[in-house]
């Protein structure tokens, strides 16, 4: 985008004749904002940084020095043999009026048999002038992620993504970076990190919880003001007992969820021994299971309720059918007359006519085949065509008996029917018939 205001010309011109960086910077660059790899096999440890190989012998927990260009380097056991990384960093300057902040973007190269390959480049520089307004100037940024163009203002766009694209979060700001006297006042200065410093420093000027969690060095609070300040509001008592106990959040996402959880356990949120875990991940893992059990639990007793209403609709349901039975000269065929009975049924056949509820099933007639008393089959019939639908025995399969017993139910359907006709008034269910067994 070409220069339109005075401002824009003025930036412009300014940023022409910024010096590039050093030698130092880009070194330092690399230790800091870049891994050191090592990639191993069971027998041998690629440096990634010089390229070597050798003997994986040397490795203690995940960790090895390079024999050959005694880089202490993280080992992950892969069988790559190329790697690439990519990182941002920062410089902070003061220029005249403007503060200034420069953006890089450092690139790795690693392949097996080679040294590293490393390149640096300015990217972006954002101007602010103490009277609050910004002027970015850089590349342009890509869709795809990479930085190219010519060098030039660059403003954000309209939708969604371009709205962010020149917003950049530094891994590190070089610890030469420089701030101005007004800011510096507020806390801010090259510590600060994983926070887009221009968010920070609208921050820290403009609210003062802000300006204390920067002077309370926490960060990973800090970077939350950008896109959930609420957060930070609502939680302030609780954050000021973490600065009390010095007690640094380091993932403020975490703890957020944490606190949350807290509340929903009712435990006192202004109390150091539940909001300054000693270690967080594993108390807030903790009452998420314990919060999942109460929920399971909550869900079993509306369960329950549903079951008892179940139980009040089985009993006028059953009402006109008690009594019923018929028999030829082995077998007999009653009706399940109770909850209770459907119970006893299934544990006796092994078959899931209680779990699956059958007793709520008022379009069905559940009838039991038995021999001396001993349930043989289960029969459902229905109550719409008076046909049996099913007759299980144990484990749900047909007995010996199966062909007789549907005979025996079909030659009494008449029996069923004249019942199913019948009007009926039943008492109300009390609580205490409720079949608790489940
Ligand atoms: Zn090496």
């Amino acid at each position: 985008m070409k220069p339109r205001t005075k401002l824009e010309h003025e930036v412009l011109r300014y940023s022409k004749y910024i010096n590039p960086i050093g030698k130092d910077v880009k070194e330092w660059a690399f230790d800091v904002c870049l891994e050191r790899k090592g990639f191993a096999t069971k027998n041998r440890v690629i440096c990634m940084d010089c390229g070597e190989t050798f003997s994986s012998a040397i490795i203690k927990r995940k960790r090895a020095v390079c024999p050959h260009c005694e880089t202490k380097l993280k080992v992950e056991y892969s069988r790559k043999r190329k790697d690439f990384q990519k990182n941002y960093f920062a410089i902070a300057e003061v220029h005249e009026r403007f503060q200034l902040i420069r953006y890089f973007e450092i690139f790795s190269r690693h392949k097996k048999g080679n040294d590293v390959d490393v390149s640096v480049y300015e990217i972006l520089q954002e101007w602010l002038r103490d009277d609050g307004k910004l002027t970015r100037v850089g590349n342009l940024h890509t869709n795809f992620d990479s930085w190219g163009g010519d060098w030039s203002i660059r403003k954000p766009g309209r939708t969604y993504y371009s709205h962010w694209k020149y917003k950049l979060y530094p891994y590190r700001y070089h610890p030469k970076s420089k701030f101005k006297k007004e800011y510096r006042k507020h806390g801010l200065d090259h510590k600060i990190r994983g926070v887009n410093i221009l968010d920070a420093i609208k921050n820290v000027t403009t609210i003062p919880q802000a300006e204390t969690l920067v002077k309370a060095k926490q960060y990973a609070l800090l970077s939350h003001f950008s896109d959930r300040s609420q957060n930070i509001f609502y939680r302030w008592p609780s954050i000021k007992i973490c600065m009390r106990n010095r007690y640094k959040v380091k993932d403020a996402g975490i703890w957020f969820d944490y606190l949350d959880l807290l509340e929903y356990f009712n435990k006192d949120l202004r109390n150091a021994k539940y909001v300054c875990p000693k270690d967080l991940k594993k108390e807030h893992d903790r009452l998420m299971v314990k919060k999942q059990l109460r929920i399971a639990k909550s869900n079993e007793e509306s369960r329950k309720k549903k079951a008892l209403n179940d139980q009040r609709i089985f009993k006028k349901h059953i009402a006109r059918f008690k009594g019923l039975k018929f028999s030829n000269n082995s077998i007999e065929v009653v009706v399940l007359e109770s909850v209770d009975a459907f119970l006893e049924e299934s544990e006796t056949l092994k078959h899931c006519l209680f779990t699956n509820e059958y007793y709520s099933r008022t379009e069905s007639l559940i009838l039991s085949a038995r021999i001396d008393g001993q349930p043989i089959e289960t029969i459902e019939v229905s109550l719409n065509n008076f046909k049996v639908l099913q007759s299980r025995g144990l484990h749900n399969n047909p007995t010996d008996h199966h062909e007789q017993i549907v005979k025996l139910v079909n030659q009494n359907i008449d029996k069923i029917r004249n019942a199913a006709r019948r009007e009926t008034k039943v008492k109300s269910l009390k609580k205490r018939d409720y079949v608790e067994a489940v």
